[in-house]
């Protein structure tokens, strides 16, 4: 239920109603506004029918909330979230470049790619210390050595890096070393694994399932904010359709329609999106143009030699001359680099 206060209710009597909310076994959300309070109730809304809510005189309106995802949703929380990632942010007006390899693979790949795409411009670093490979028989990470690579390289360079966990018995590891977890295609729907990352407060990029629609990325994430991490950034990745001519189709529809169903800030991924280098470029521009919070997206020092998704990394000049005709459209569309 959405409650909204009458201008003169005061905190004391929003606290007094939160009280009244969780003595019904209701779970109490507080959303001071400019002008006036709104107050949430989340779990079964025919609870809250006792408190006779339509006649308190400091009560102004009493709505349930439509969608299923509560604290996603914009109906509950119209204001664009900003997530913090390190030194930089994600959201509100920014378009945030996270560029980096699929994996880390040594530290000398690791730190000359990182360094490139910090001269053109990115805001954060990437690269997979665990990898979920389709197949058993490919390269799966270096694991904790990968995690030490990526933070010494972070902790150089003043950049938040992003990095993979893929099991619940590894989210205190991860934590240690990442400035956010990411949750792959694969695991947008380990709720267990989204349960234990929502216990931590570090932000998380979740990555939308190859077969997810759009509600089922909401409710995943979802499940990460009812456990108490609000820090989630969405990721649009590309969907498995009947189209074989790029390794996945990248819908670039779904970001409007996150936007509107969501507060929560939404990146495009154009590597996994297409899984050809020579369409990143083309991509990354148009999910700027269409309303995305920015990009997460694979260089590679040398692509030809990489141990995962070279055919999808840019070359660093590829990626420098990328991050240059970027800025056009980001003045174009009112969003800063
Ligand atoms: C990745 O980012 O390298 C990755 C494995 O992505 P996805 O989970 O989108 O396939
Ligand atoms: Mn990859």
């Amino acid at each position: 239920m959405i409650i909204v206060l009458k201008p003169h209710a005061t905190k004391e009597h929003a606290e007094e109603l939160m009280q009244r909310i969780s003595a019904l076994g209701l779970r109490p959300l507080y959303m001071p506004g400019q002008e006036r309070v709104v107050l949430g109730a989340l779990g079964d809304e025919r609870a809250i029918e006792s408190l006779h809510l339509d006649s308190d005189p400091l009560v102004e309106s009493v709505k349930p909330i439509l969608a299923p995802y509560k604290l996603v949703g914009r109906e509950m929380h119209p204001h664009d979230t900003i997530v913090t990632l390190g030194n930089t942010q994600v959201g509100g007006g920014r378009f945030t470049v996270i560029a980096g390899p699929c994996a880390v693979e040594s530290r000398e790949q690791f730190a000359d790619t990182a360094r490139a795409v910090q001269a053109a411009g990115a805001h954060g670093l990437r690269g997979g210390a665990y990898k979920p490979r389709t197949s058993p028989y490919s390269f799966q990470g270096l694991g904790v050595e990968g995690l030490e690579i990526l933070k010494s390289v972070s902790d150089e360079l003043g950049m938040p890096a992003v990095t993979e966990v893929v099991d619940s018995g590894d989210v205190e590891v991860v934590d240690r070393y990442a400035a956010a977890f990411q949750i792959g295609a694969r695991n947008m729907q380990n709720f267990r694994l989204l349960q234990a990352i929502g216990r931590s407060r570090t932000p998380i990029i979740l990555k939308r399932g190859m077969a997810a629609k759009v509600d089922d990325l909401l409710m995943a994430a979802e499940y990460i904010l009812a456990e108490g991490n609000p820090n989630v950034i969405l990721c649009e990745r590309g969907i498995t359709t009947f189209e074989t001519a790029t390794r996945n189709t990248l819908d670039l529809n779904a970001i409007p329609v996150i936007k509107q169903r969501s507060h929560l800030p939404v990146l495009v991924d154009p590597s996994h999106g297409t899984g050809l280098r020579e369409l990143v470029g083309p991509m990354a521009k148009a999910a700027l143009a269409c309303g995305a919070d920015g990009l997460l997206l694979e260089v590679h020092c040398d692509p030809p030699n990489a141990l995962s998704d070279g055919r999808q990394s840019l070359f660093p000049d590829q990626f420098a001359a990328l991050m240059r005709e970027l800025r056009p459209i980001a003045d174009a569309v009112g969003k800063v680099m």
